[in-house]
């Protein structure tokens, strides 16, 4: 892992356009010149370069190529741009993101209420749907690893795709935070999953009978994040 981030480590982001587009350029040693790319793991772009040297060519590479990244940019099916107005589902209800002059982001039953509109906006409603899915973590694996007597060392909330979760043998726990998009059991679920490895660090009979001893209704949760786990990463954010 560490290898793997030191191939391609992010040296700076660029915004070309406008609308702007945000452009990140990392630093790959197995390329040999400039390429670019929409990411489908965090639909973000990114600018590759063998080396910090091809930055300026490579900035000059990407403002030339606006329209073919707004093109890639736009053919992502169901991205949304956190903005006022739209509509985000925070465990599995539609909020509509809307503008207060309250000081602290707030969550009702119908909308997600930001401060004000600064360019600042999308990284408020980051950092409070992130902490929000921590608590909503941290209180599911403490309950779940009284309930079974397995203690966990530590939480870790990521972005990922591949897998929602996971679960060390030294008891490391790694959450996706974009599960606070998805219903609360299917949330729940994920920390029963994660708990229960544990006990059993592998996929076998008596893991998941160990997971329906917990959650009798595993299983519809389970299908729930086959069927729409990718719904959880449209939102550019
Ligand atoms: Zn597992």
């Amino acid at each position: 892992m560490k290898d793997h981030m030191k191939k391609n480590s992010i040296l700076k982001s660029i915004m070309i356009g406008t609308p702007e587009i945000e452009i990140f350029i990392r630093q790959s040693s197995r390329s040999r010149k400039i390429s670019l790319k929409l990411s489908r793991f965090d639909n973000k772009v990114y600018l590759t370069v063998p080396n910090e040297g091809f930055i300026g060519q490579a900035e000059e590479f990407a403002r030339e190529k606006e329209i073919w990244v707004r093109k890639q940019l736009n053919s992502l099916p169901s991205a949304i741009r956190i903005k006022p107005g739209v509509f985000i589902t925070i465990d599995g209800v539609p909020r509509r993101v809307s503008i207060s002059e309250m000081r602290c982001v707030s969550l009702s039953d119908s909308d997600l209420i930001i401060p004000f509109n600064d360019n600042k906006f999308e990284v408020r409603v980051k950092v409070f749907l992130i902490e929000l899915a921590r608590q909503r973590f941290l209180e599911l694996t403490e309950f779940y690893s009284l309930k079974i007597g397995r203690n966990f060392k530590s939480i870790t909330l990521r972005d990922t795709k591949s897998r929602w979760g996971s679960c060390s043998i030294e008891g490391n726990l790694m959450y996706s935070w974009r599960l606070i998009f998805a219903p609360k059991e299917v949330l729940e679920y994920l920390v029963v999953h994660e708990i229960c490895h544990l006990e059993e660090m592998n996929h076998s009979e008596r893991f998941w009978n160990r997971v329906e001893s917990l959650m009798p209704d595993f299983k519809t949760n389970r299908e729930w994040l086959k069927v729409n786990g990718s719904e959880l990463h449209r939102y550019l954010i």
